[in-house]
C-alpha cells in the first residue's frame, strides 16, 4: 500500500488489496467452481423432465463457458478479461433463467445472487448500471408487454414482491458496497500515512535517518553490481546552538526547515536528502563522482548562505559546512560515512561555511 493508493479514485480501488480481502479473480474462480456443478445438476433435471429441450444444452454450455473463462485466466492471468467474461456470462445466464422460466419459473430466485456478486467484483458504476438495467428488464418482463412475448408463469403478487424485494436487495448491496469501499480507501490512506511517517522526518518532511540508511544500502548494492560510483554529503548548520540560544528553539526549527527546503530545491529527483540528526543532513547522490559531488556541495552551501527566514519579524540566516565523499574501491558504507564526517570536520576546522571533499 503506497501513497498512490491513497490518492486513487474509488473506481480504481480494486487494484489495491487490503490484507484479508478476497481477491476478485479468486472469488470469480470459487463462484465458477460452485456454479459449474449446480448448472450441470439443473441441466440433468431439465433433460429428464418436460423442460424446453434447449434448456439442458444451454445450461451445459453456460457451465462450459464459465469453466473456460477461469481456465483462460489461469493460463494468461488477464484480470479484466476474466472479470468481464464472468459478468457477461452470468448476466446472460440469469436473463436466460428468467425468460425461459427454468424449473417451472422457480430459477428466477437465483436473481438474488446477482447484486452482491456484481458489486463486489466490479466498480460501483458497473454494479449500478447492471442492477438498474436488470431491474428495469424484469419490470418490463412482468409488464403486459412481457406477457405478450414470453408468457411468464408468475402471479401478480409474486411479480410485485419479486420486483420490490430485488430492488430492496440491490439498494442494500449498493449501500454496503459503498461503505466497504470507503473503509478500504480510509485504510489505504492510513497505511500510506503510516508508511510516510515511518520513512520521513516530521519537522522537515525529508527522509529520516533509517530511510537514508536503506537508500544508502540500496545504492551500495547497485555500486557493487555496476561499479558506478555514488557520493554522499554530510552537512551541519554552523553555530546552531547560538541561534537557538539567541532566538529560541522555534527560530532554530525554522532554520532547520529552510535548509531542508534548499536541499529539496538543489537536489535532483534521484538524490535522497535526509535529516541525519538535529541540525545535520545527509544527501545521497547516486551515480555521482567526486568532482560533481563537490560542485553540488558548493552550490548548496552558497544557496544556504543566500537564504533567510522571517521569524518574529526578524530575518534569520545561517551557514552550513559540508563534507563530501565518493565511494572508493571495496570500502564499506561505514567507512564512506566516516570519510564524509572527517571532511565535514575539516570544513568546520577551516572556519565553517565551507564544502570539503574527503580524502581517500
Ligand atoms: P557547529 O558549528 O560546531 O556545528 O556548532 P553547533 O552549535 O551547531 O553545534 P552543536 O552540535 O553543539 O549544536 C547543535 C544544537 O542543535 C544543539 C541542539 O540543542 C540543537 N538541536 C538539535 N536538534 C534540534 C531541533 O530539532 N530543533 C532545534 N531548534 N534545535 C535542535
Ligand atoms: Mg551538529
Ligand atoms: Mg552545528
Amino acid at each position: 500500500m503506497t501513497q498512490t493508493a491513497a490518492k486513487t479514485p474509488d473506481t480504481e480501488l480494486s487494484q489495491f488489496r487490503v490484507q484479508g480481502e478476497i481477491p476478485v479473480p479468486l472469488l470469480i474462480n470459487w463462484l465458477t467452481a460452485a456454479a459449474v456443478p449446480i448448472l450441470l445438476f439443473f441441466a440433468g433435471r431439465a433433460a429428464s423432465t418436460a423442460e424446453n429441450p434447449l434448456t439442458a444444452p444451454l445450461l451445459v454450455t453456460f457451465a462450459a463457458l464459465l469453466g473456460l473463462n477461469s481456465l483462460v485466466y489461469l493460463g494468461i492471468r488477464h484480470q479484466t478479461l476474466h472479470r468481464r467474461g464472468f459478468i457477461s456470462l452470468i448476466t446472460a445466464l440469469f436473463t436466460f433463467l428468467v425468460i425461459q422460466a427454468v424449473e417451472d419459473g422457480s430459477a428466477i430466485i437465483w436473481l438474488f445472487a446477482y447484486p452482491p456478486v456484481i458489486f463486489y467484483i466490479s466498480q460501483a458504476r458497473v454494479g449500478i448500471i447492471a442492477c438498474a438495467g436488470g431491474l428495469a428488464a424484469l419490470i418490463l418482463l412482468f409488464s403486459p408487454v412481457g406477457d405478450l412475448i414470453f408468457e411468464p408463469p408468475y402471479s401478480a403478487s409474486f411479480r410485485i414482491s419479486m420486483v420490490i424485494v430485488l430492488g430492496f436487495e440491490m439498494v442494500t448491496c449498493y449501500i454496503l458496497d459503498q461503505s466497504r469501499r470507503r473503509s478500504k480507501l480510509r485504510l489505504l490512506k492510513l497505511a500510506s500515512e503510516f508508511e510516510f511517517a515511518a520513512k520521513h522526518d516530521a519537522l522537515t518532511g525529508l527522509a529520516n535517518r533509517r530511510e537514508a540508511l536503506e537508500q544508502l544500502d540500496a545504492e551500495y548494492q547497485r555500486f557493487l553490481r555496476t561499479g558506478r560510483p555514488f557520493s554522499v554529503m554530510l552537512m551541519d548548520i554552523d553555530l546552531f546552538k547560538a541561534i537557538n540560544d539567541h532566538y529560541g528553539h522555534h527560530a532554530g526549527d525554522e532554520l532547520i526547515r529552510m535548509v531542508a527546503r534548499i536541499l529539496r530545491d538543489q537536489c535532483r529527483k534521484v538524490d535522497t536528502a535526509a535529516r541525519w540528526g538535529g541540525e545535520e543532513y545527509l544527501v545521497l547522490l547516486p551515480e555521482t563522482g567526486a568532482e560533481e559531488a563537490l560542485k553540488t556541495a558548493r552550490r548548496i552551501r552558497a544557496a544556504v548562505e543566500a537564504g533567510s527566514v522571517d521569524v518574529d519579524r526578524r530575518q534569520l540566516r545561517a551557514t552550513i559546512s559540508i563534507g563530501a565523499a565518493t565511494i572508493a574501491g571495496a570500502e564499506s558504507i561505514d567507512r564512506l560515512l566516516q570519510r564524509a564526517d572527517e571532511a565535514l570536520y575539516a570544513a568546520k576546522s577551516s572556519g565553517r561555511n565551507q564544502a570539503c571533499a574527503a580524502t581517500t
